[in-house]
């Protein structure tokens, strides 16, 4: 069902489908779903209920090989790499649409796996997915060589190619919007690609799979093993024929990832590792309510469950106390905990318990820091039965606490008070993330001195998350080293080929 329908059906219509699904949960080697090698299976569980959604399959090194060496053979026949660019484009250009007609069944997968409100896949997750499917289908004949200028003696040109067998490691957070950003650019750049999802969301990258080859693409290009991060991620970031490996989730697996490159072939790892995003509020912010806005959708969209969750609050301290007022009245009434399934819930669960547990001790750290709760700090009332933290803030933060250094990947926002905007920036860069950052001033040089000297890879000024396709996507310092979305994604998939022709004698 495309997205305009899904946009129309209730509560009661996303529970009837939920209730007839048949969920897919084999790995996807040459163009078929498969079992485990050793037949092993894990549960996949749905946290708003604690209701076991599928058995999935728990790859290992043997499926990892299967499907390392299909794409392998795939990339080497051609049948991708080498096919016109046109051909290629016209294959992502119905790839796209085939994820919009199949919009319905996208939803529910990534909701049951974890957790988010159904009306978010609606309204971003796939909209985001489908765009970026396109956007890298019409890059594709846009990658070109150079002949470079030589002595008259010499021909020189420099061709870009595919690098050949590609990793992708994604987390559950947005499990279809992450697998699209790394599958999209390897898969237009020529490569062949093994997708590992998280083992929390593995449902969605499968139906990805599928239809791809739906869509015209060449069984085998497009491979996923589920399973485990050291059981199936491991093996496919030390496989000695995976040429690339694009990573998104955590610092510690993301440093990970460097060495295990080092540990086998050396090949390209490009990561994006989270963040402490600051926003800064500057006291001569024109609309303090639009800001407020925004603040809080930073924090408590997808549950805080975002790289770029606008977690760290700077405010002047002139305006902290009005502005931590209006915050709590709006997230009062804007982010309710309810049923995934329910198109006007706007508070989903947590991807599981052991996430939730881990949000709940952060702010019990915060508690002990001597920060203040201004609002939440639990688990909303009747909502128990599944894995929900209230949306919370902490006042009379600084600097130094663990909830201001430490990513929670959770609801839970921190205001920090400043004096000058030298301070602010200080404090926004006293991290060792730099993803994202937020300004908000009526001063257009403080704006631009603020973009200037805040290390981060995104910048929002006046605004909040905000973005398409062509914006690069990525860090400063621990939040990585890649870059997604944008073109640069594409030629990051790539290597040059220098060839030298020597044209001295007739
Ligand atoms: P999070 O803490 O948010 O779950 P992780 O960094 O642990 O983030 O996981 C992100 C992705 O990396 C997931 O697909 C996970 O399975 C995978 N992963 C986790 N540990 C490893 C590992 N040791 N080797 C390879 N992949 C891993």
């Amino acid at each position: 069902m495309n997205l305009t329908d899904a946009r129309s059906l209730s509560a009661k219509d996303w529970h009837a489908r939920a209730e007839a699904l048949v969920p897919e949960g084999r790995h996807f080697i040459d163009g078929v779903f498969v079992d485990s090698s050793d037949g092993r299976t894990f549960d996949d569980v749905n946290p708003a209920t604690g209701a076991l959604v599928a058995r999935v399959a728990r790859g290992g090194q043997a499926d990892v090989d299967r499907a390392v060496a299909s794409g392998l053979e795939h990339f080497r026949s051609g049948v991708w790499s080498r096919m016109a660019p046109r051909e290629r484009m016209n294959i992502l250009y119905r790839y796209a649409e085939l994820l919009e007609a199949h919009a319905a069944e996208f939803a529910l997968l990534d909701v049951l796996d974890m957790g988010k409100p159904v009306q978010d896949m609606l309204s971003a997750d796939i909209p985001a997915s489908v765009e970026c499917f396109q956007y890298f289908g019409e890059a594709i004949d846009k990658i070109e060589g150079t002949v470079t200028n030589t002595a008259d003696d010499a021909l020189h040109y420099i061709l870009r190619q595919p690098l050949g067998v590609v990793g992708c490691i994604v987390p559950w957070n947005y499990p279809l919007m992450m697998a699209a950003w790394k599958v999209a650019p390897a898969l237009a750049a020529g490569n062949s690609v093994v997708l590992k999802p998280a083992e929390q969301s593995p449902l969605s990258c499968g139906l990805l799979a599928r239809l791809f080859i739906e869509a015209g693409g060449p069984p085998g290009v497009f491979n996923v093993v589920q399973g485990y991060g050291e059981e199936a991620g491991a093996p496919l970031a030390l496989h000695n024929d995976v040429a690339k490996i694009g990573f998104t989730g955590s610092v510690e697996i993301g440093k990970q990832m460097l060495i295990y490159a080092g540990q086998s072939n050396m090949k390209r790892v490009t990561t994006e590792c989270g963040g402490k995003t600051p926003q800064i509020i500057m006291g001569d912010v024109e609309d303090i309510d639009r800001a407020v806005q925004y603040a809080v959708n930073g924090i408590f969209g997808n549950q805080g469950e975002v790289c770029n969750a606008g977690s760290r609050l700077l405010v002047d301290r002139r305006i902290a106390e009005d502005f931590s007022q209006r915050f709590t009245a709006l997230a009062q009434t804007a982010f309710v905990a309810g049923d995934p399934l329910d198109p006007a819930t706007t508070l989903g669960a947590m991807v599981n318990t052991e996430q939730q547990k881990r949000v709940l001790e952060y702010i019990d750290i915060g508690r002990g820091e001597g920060a203040e709760v201004a609002m939440g700090g639990g688990v909303p009332s009747g909502w128990d039965h599944g894995a929900y933290v209230e949306p919370t803030l902490f006042t009379g933060v600084n600097n130094d606490m663990r909830i201001a250094r430490e990513e929670i990947f959770g609801p839970v926002g921190a205001v920090i008070p400043f004096d000058t905007p030298e301070e602010a920036v200080q404090i926004a860069n006293d991290s060792i993330y730099g993803l994202a950052a937020g300004i908000w001033t009526g001063n257009v040089g403080t704006a631009h001195r603020l973009a200037r000297d805040i290390e981060a890879g995104v910048i929002w000024v006046n605004c909040f998350d905000h973005g398409d396709m062509t914006q690069p996507w990525g860090g400063y310092k621990q939040s990585g080293n890649g870059r997604d979305k944008c073109f640069e994604s594409i030629v990051a998939h790539t290597q040059s080929k220098s060839v030298w022709v020597d044209i001295a004698q007739y």
